[in-house]
This record gives structure tokens, sequence and C-alpha cells, in this order.
């Protein structure tokens, strides 16, 4: 009886959590607090940003800076016509290029968003950089990281509440964050975004990027680019962003669409 009464009301609970993703409407699982998922963030970027090498001052790092400005006033811009600008309450962006070898970038809840310098000759250019950072920055607005970590914790601490997970198993839980928010080829775990989460931030990010003023066909010609990537090794990109022709069939799908956003830069 009492069991049956718990279930209902962590049904209830688990109904209440539901939200709506931007663009898709897709009811979503999120069991923590969006402000504790935000707090979490920012601590382990900041933590991140302090073990690595952060760029400053070159054209590189100033080409990342203006398309996470750019893009950033087009997801703004896209919440305010849909009057759901709390929608990026508590966001703190910041955008950093890191010294690294590594072929990834990601952005962390909030908007906090790290390109490494090591995927740099396959984004190759301004647009195809807008095409990686619009995708990642999607993955932010969309919540992804709340889904995944809410996941995390059901399946590895059986769903208790992340304030709870971090006073016992601290260590476990800020790894599990960095997994959640694909950050985890620091820790040496990747996890790969679902194939839904990589459609939804497919979808997003062109239409973010066409806003900005980027020619959003630079994300097809991105992903082929990756598809082709030979070698042994698979990026680190491709492990958690796995690409394939499904991938680019669909944003091909989708980029009518995202052209009716497209405004080319004036410069
Ligand atoms: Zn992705």
């Amino acid at each position: 009886m009492r069991k049956s009464f718990m279930l209902i009301i962590t049904g209830l609970f688990i109904f209440l959590q539901c939200a709506p993703v931007p663009v898709t409407g897709r009811k979503q699982l999120n069991l923590i607090p969006e402000s504790q998922i935000l707090s979490l963030s920012y601590e382990s970027y900041d933590n991140f940003l302090d073990s690595s090498k952060v760029v400053k001052g070159t054209a590189d790092a100033e080409m990342v800076t203006r398309v996470g400005r750019n893009i950033q006033m087009a997801v703004e811009q896209y919440f305010r016509e849909r009057r759901n600008l709390s929608h990026l309450r508590g966001f703190q962006w910041e955008y950093n290029l890191i010294q690294d070898t590594l072929v990834n970038a990601f952005a962390m809840p909030g908007g906090k968003v790290a390109v490494f310098t090591g995927i740099l000759p396959l984004t190759m250019n301004e647009e195809g950089l807008a095409a990686v950072m619009g995708h990642e920055i999607a993955h932010a607005v969309a919540n992804h990281g709340n889904e995944r970590m809410s996941q995390l914790l059901l399946m590895q601490l059986g769903g208790i509440a992340l304030s709870e997970a971090l006073s016992s198993q601290p260590q476990l839980t800020k790894q599990l964050a960095l997994t959640a928010f694909g950050v985890g080829a620091q820790i040496g775990v990747l996890l790969p975004y679902s194939r839904v989460h990589e459609k939804e931030a497919d979808q997003l990010g062109i239409t973010f990027m066409a806003m900005a003023g980027y020619n959003p066909e630079a994300a097809i010609e991105f992903w082929q680019r990756m598809q082709k990537r030979e070698g042994p090794e698979v990026p680190e990109f491709l492990s958690t962003h796995p690409s394939d022709q499904a991938r680019i069939e669909s944003l091909k799908e989708y980029l009518p669409e995202a052209m009716k956003h497209y405004k080319p830069r004036a410069e």
C-alpha cells in the first residue's frame, strides 16, 4: 500500500518535471531544479578553465567570441519572439578557445562554451565554426544537460536529488556532471548524445546560425567533412556526436525551414 502510494507520488513528481523542448515540443524528464544545474555547470566550467590553457587575443580566439555573441543574440531574439525569454533565465554566456589538440567543443548548461583549437582545421572558417557552436549552444538551450544528468542520477544513484548526491558522493556526482555536459573527454568518459538529442540540436542549431547571419548549408558541409575524416582514431567530438548519413539527410530535410531565417551578414 505504502509502496504504491510512493509510486503514484513519484509518477506525479516526474509528470510535473516534464517540460517541453523548444522547437520540437518533445516532453523531457528534468528531475533537477534548473538553478542547481546552472550552479553545478558554472562550477564545473570554472574548474575546467583553471585546468586548461585558454587562448586570448588571437584572431581565432576573437572569432570564437564573435560567433558566440552572434549566436547568443540570435537565441535571445528567438525566445523574445516567442515571448519566452524567461527560458534563458540565469544564463551567463561565455565563450573560450582552448589550446588543445583534442578535436572537441561543448556548451555546458547556461551558455558556457568551449572550443578546442584541435577542431578548427575541421570547421575551416567562421561559418563552419558557427555550425559547431550553434549545435553545441542548442544542446544547452534545449536543457539536454539536465536531462542527461537526471538519467545518470537515476542509473548510478537511484535517482536521489542532486543536492543529496553532491553531499554524499561529491566526486562521483561531479564526474557525472562532466559526462552529462559533454566534457567527459577530460575524465576519459564519453557519453554519446542520443539520436533524439542530436536531431534537436541539429535543427535548433542551424536555425540559430541562420538567424545569426551564417549560411546554414555550412553545417551540412561540416558534418560531411567529419564523416569523411579518415584515420584509425575517432575524434572526441565524433564519439559524443556520431556523424552518419542519417544526420546529413535529416539536416538537408530541415534546411529549407532554417533558410527562412537566413539573412547574410553585412560585413
Ligand atoms: Zn550534439
